[in-house]
């Protein structure tokens, strides 16, 4: 109790605004998302989301919605015994926010649900995995999808080449990568291209593996593994060598 102190003028911080900051705040309203960044009304918020020439643009999601069921003094977060049941779509649409900021740094929190059995962890569990995928795919792209469009192609158009490219320097292991190749066949691909995956700008995914040696041998695998045609190098890209005529020569 007491008199409420007054704060110095130098910890007062500017009102947010900016470009990635109401890009930030028009993506958690349309998906019905929330941050700790709002809900605890932090100050670096402008900081932080704004991101500016040199820093680099943060976010706190805050998962399982803005209600917690504890009521810790010096926090502002909304609190209630018997909070709203979690948004079922949360895990998806905050991966899928993710995607689309391309933020350079993401930190995942959660209000307290002390009402639930599991306290929330298999919600929050779902969105750790929607997010590996999605940050390096667009939520709305996944590989199965990919394999039947594929698959169909070549059904309905035996005469048609098909074929596919693999993007590797993701933090993949040689199982997923022999394993994707060997899907890909058994889908009836005729050509599989393969490179090294490059960073086009500071906002995109970042490099995790360099596959410089590793490259080449997988042209050889993907010759064994019956395909017409595997181009396998750093510098391959999906289109590389497209037009090549023995490439045009379909294999059945
Ligand atoms: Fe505050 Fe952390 Fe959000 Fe930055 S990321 S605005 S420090 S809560
Ligand atoms: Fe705020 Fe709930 Fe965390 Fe306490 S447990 S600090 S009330 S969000």
């Amino acid at each position: 109790k007491g008199e409420r102190l007054r704060l110095p003028p130098w910890l007062k911080t500017e009102i947010p605004m900016g470009k990635n900051y109401n890009k930030l705040k028009n993506t958690l309203r349309n998906l019905n998302l929330h941050t700790v960044c709002e809900e605890a009304r932090c100050p670096n918020i402008g900081e932080c989301w704004g991101g500016g020439e040199y820093a680099t643009a943060t976010a706190t999601i805050m998962l399982m919605g803005d209600t917690c069921t504890r009521g810790c003094r010096f926090c502002s977060v909304k609190t209630a015994r018997n909070p709203p049941p979690l948004d079922a779509s949360e895990p998806y649409n905050t991966a899928k926010a993710i995607a689309e900021w391309g933020l350079d740094y993401v930190v995942l929190t959660s209000v307290d649900r002390d009402d639930m059995p599991d306290g929330g962890a298999e919600h929050i569990a779902k969105t750790v995995s929607y997010l590996k995928e999605s940050k390096v795919r667009d939520p709305r792209a996944n590989f199965d999808q990919s394999l039947r469009v594929l698959k169909h192609a070549k059904k309905v158009q035996p005469d048609v080449i098909s074929k596919t490219s693999i993007m590797l320097g993701l933090g993949e292991n040689d199982e997923q990568v022999y394993a994707t190749m060997k899907a890909l066949r058994e889908a009836d691909v005729d050509c599989l291209t393969l490179g090294q995956y490059m960073q086009p700008t500071r906002r995109h995914l970042k490099v995790h593996n360099i596959l410089l040696l590793k490259i080449p041998i997988l042209g050889k695998v993907g010759n064994e593994l019956g395909f017409h045609y595997t181009a396998s190098g750093p510098l391959v890209r999906s289109s590389y060598k497209v037009n090549f005529p023995e490439n045009l020569v379909a294999k059945r």
